[in-house]
């Protein structure tokens, strides 16, 4: 791949598992230094694993312990990335995760969970990083942009999902946090894009895909016909984060096999 992001330093969110180790190891491959952030001592080895990985394939990184929904635990983050790179060029707000339950069952523990790391962990992540990239100015030596925000957010910014609608309401949040983010920054060059992601392959969604039964059903929602993979995600995170999409701010990108074209009508019932 074209070193696109050489001398830029990244931060990947929840990047020991599924779409965050796509992003950190396309972005690595691209040239950029990669700090894979993972949410507790448990996710450490995995962590770990990855960056050895992004090493062994002449990458650079490191690994960075932080619950993303922690305000201190963020900022000293972001603090220990700038003492030790000098700065951060690139933010990928990843970690999330979903809690599942009917609406009249949901717990207001599973509510809060939900909007506290995939709403709340994506705004105290935001704010370091925009308060970094204002601190430091531009870097046009590496980039066109002063700094550049990626959201993950999902289709569901888009579809409703009842059964999920904590995880549903957190994502469709993301994408006015997003696009007022790029709104009020852009006049710094700092440019903000959300990825939305249909089905990935990764254990978030496990239960879609483990049995041929499973990924059949799954089938009659993606016209491509196949499972993303986190490479898929990875290489549209490359590409925003790098002056390619130089002109691109404040979008919401679909990458999904076109499962936002509705399969279900494509027979014109
Ligand atoms: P995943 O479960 O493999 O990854 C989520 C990561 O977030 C894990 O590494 C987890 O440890 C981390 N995380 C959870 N809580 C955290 C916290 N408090 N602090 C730091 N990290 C934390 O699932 P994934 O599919 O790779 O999901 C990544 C992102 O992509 C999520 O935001 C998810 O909503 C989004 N997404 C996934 C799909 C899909 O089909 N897989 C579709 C749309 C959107």
């Amino acid at each position: 791949m074209e070193k696109v992001l050489k001398g830029q330093i990244a931060l990947v969110t929840g990047a020991s598992s599924g779409i965050g180790t796509g992003v950190a190891k396309s972005l690595a491959e691209a040239g950029a230094t990669v700090v894979i952030n993972h949410s507790s001592a448990l996710s450490h080895d995995n962590a770990e694993a990855v960056l050895k990985e992004i090493t062994d394939a002449g990458g650079a990184g490191m690994t960075a312990q932080c619950d993303v929904s922690k305000e201190d635990e963020v900022i000293r983050m972001f603090a220990d990335i700038v003492a030790t790179y000098g700065t951060i060029d690139i933010l990928v707000n990843n970690a999330g995760l979903q809690r599942d339950a009917k609406f009249d069952e949901m717990t207001l523990e599973q509510w809060n969970t939900v909007i506290n790391i995939n709403l709340t962990g994506q705004f105290l992540c935001a704010r370091e990083a925009i308060r970094e990239f204002l601190r430091r100015g531009p870097r046009p030596e590496v980039s066109a942009a002063t700094g550049k925000i990626i959201c993950m957010s999902s289709v569901h910014e888009l579809i409703p999902w009842a059964g999920h609608i904590n995880y549903a309401a957190s994502k469709g949040a993301i994408k006015m946090l997003m696009q007022s983010l790029a709104q009020e920054y852009g006049d710094r060059r700092i440019r903000v894009n959300s990825i939305c992601p249909g089905a990935i392959q990764t254990p978030i969604n496990k239960a879609a895909w483990d049995t041929p039964q499973a990924l059949n059903s799954l089938m009659t929602l993606i016209p491509y016909n196949r499972i993303g993979q986190p490479a898929d995600v990875g290489n549209l995170a490359v590409f925003l984060a790098s002056d390619l999409s130089d002109y691109i701010t404040g979008a919401s990108i679909f990458i999904d096999g076109g499962m936002t074209v509705f399969e279900s009508f494509a027979t014109g019932g």
